[in-house]
């Protein structure tokens, strides 16, 4: 189903590309923070930070963000000021904070952490399909700093713990910090093990990260409200605190399900409203504990994605099928990748080639309410509103909760 992205934020898979998905309307929420810069807290999908440094040298942003809120923020922009954005600073190189880079790369210079251009070239990006002027132009692998719009502004790469390809972004004379997926406040880390993210070190990192700060700076979040030195510090003491406890409850053989019930982190923080919660960190940790290479499989969606640049979608379903009997374990199978897949095709128009990924998810994944939802929906793009209402209604019937195929259902039976 079209929300299926908004779900999968709230499930912590902030990994997986926004490119697919119609556009709702953009919000934005502007404050000003020092003499130069001022925080975007822009909302398309979900809430993402941007933070802009706007003086006589033109604007500087960290994290533009997602390329859907472009044209908002540019309105927002051009009511501050006549320049353009000449530079732009990406904490790391997930698509929600950096597809825009593909307007901005053509008049702006692109920095970010020698590890991002990697991993926007590698399997993990296929489907952003990143244009040349997107990459970094200038690469951080060492402490370094440079002054815009007469202010300092101090580059630390820090990675491994969110990414591999982690930097804090520091305004030490407006005492402003921007540190992507590092530090935050009020829940518990994202690791994105697939880019080089780990837990195991991430504790040592956040502690590393807060050395470089004073007390009295300000934290940008990427994803909510900004937050003080105290609540960072709240952060890191709450994983150095969080890891031995899931650890020694996954050494003594207790599964996610049976910590979380047993609410194993209690004794670390009482609010749990905030995600990733204590939920998500613990299946993170068990994860990393269990499964070989941390979970991590080959991607599914890069070699499909190949086959279909030249191909049509029965000759991605045979490969589907070749890979699935010749390596069974080395892909990521999973209904999330062909849901992923069709979507990008009906995101082309490609309306026949997307019909038939959806319906090899079903035929693979006949228990799960989404795959018919989104077969539903190829089809009513499609104009089949006879097909499109059936599996529907068989998403429905498998999950009586699921709105989107309730609100089509209807729209589709009203005259
Ligand atoms: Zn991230
Ligand atoms: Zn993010």
């Amino acid at each position: 189903m079209k929300t299926s992205k908004p779900i999968m934020y709230l499930m912590g898979l902030l990994t997986i590309s926004t490119m697919l998905l119609a556009q709702p309307k953009t919000t934005i929420e502007t404050t000003k923070m020092s003499e130069t810069l001022y925080h975007f807290k822009v909302t398309t999908f979900y809430p993402v930070s941007t933070l802009a440094s706007i003086g006589p040298d033109g604007i500087l942003l960290v994290d533009p963000g997602m390329e859907q809120s472009y044209a908002e923020l540019m309105k927002v922009l051009a009511e501050l000021s006549e320049l353009k954005v000449t530079k732009v600073i990406n904490t790391h190189s997930h698509d929600h904070h950096t597809s825009m880079n593909k307007y901005l790369g053509e008049a702006a210079e692109i920095v970010a952490h020698a590890a991002s251009a990697e991993l926007m070239r590698g399997d993990l990006d296929v489907l952003v399909e990143w244009p040349q002027n997107a990459f970094p132009s200038m690469s951080i692998d060492s402490e370094t700093s440079f002054v815009f719009n007469g202010e300092e502004i101090r580059l630390i790469p820090i990675a491994g713990g969110h990414c591999k390809d982690d930097l804090l972004v520091y305004f030490p004379d407006s005492k402003v910090a921007c540190t992507g997926g590092v530090l935050k406040s009020g829940s518990y880390p994202m690791v994105d093990f697939a880019r080089g993210g780990d837990f195991r070190g991430f504790p040592a990192l956040a502690r590393k990260a807060l050395s470089f700060f004073p007390d009295d700076v300000s934290f940008v979040q990427s994803h909510g409200d900004n937050f003080d030195y105290t609540q960072a510090s709240e952060y890191v003491e709450r994983l150095d605190r969080s890891i031995p406890l899931i650890k020694k409850a996954v050494s003594s053989g207790k599964t996610p399900t049976e910590m979380i019930d047993e609410n194993i982190l209690s004794v670390v923080a009482d609010d749990d409203h905030a995600y990733p919660n204590r939920g998500f960190w613990i299946r993170t940790i068990h994860r990393g504990l269990t499964m070989e290479n941390n979970g991590v499989k080959k991607s599914l969606i890069a070699p499909l994605f190949h086959v279909l640049q030249e191909g049509r979608g029965s000759d991605a379903v045979k490969l589907y099928r070749d890979l699935k009997k010749s390596n069974p374990d080395d892909y990521g199978f999973n209904e999330n990748a062909l849901n992923i897949l069709g979507y990008y095709l009906l995101g082309k128009d490609r309306l026949d080639d997307a019909i038939k990924i959806f319906k090899l998810n079903v035929k693979e994944y006949p228990k799960a309410f989404n795959v018919y939802d989104s077969l539903g929906e190829a089809y009513m793009n499609k104009g089949d509103l006879r097909r499109a209402k059936r599996n529907y209604k068989k998403s429905i019937r498998i999950n009586p909760e699921n709105q989107n195929g309730i609100d089509m259902l209807e729209k589709l039976s009203s005259p």
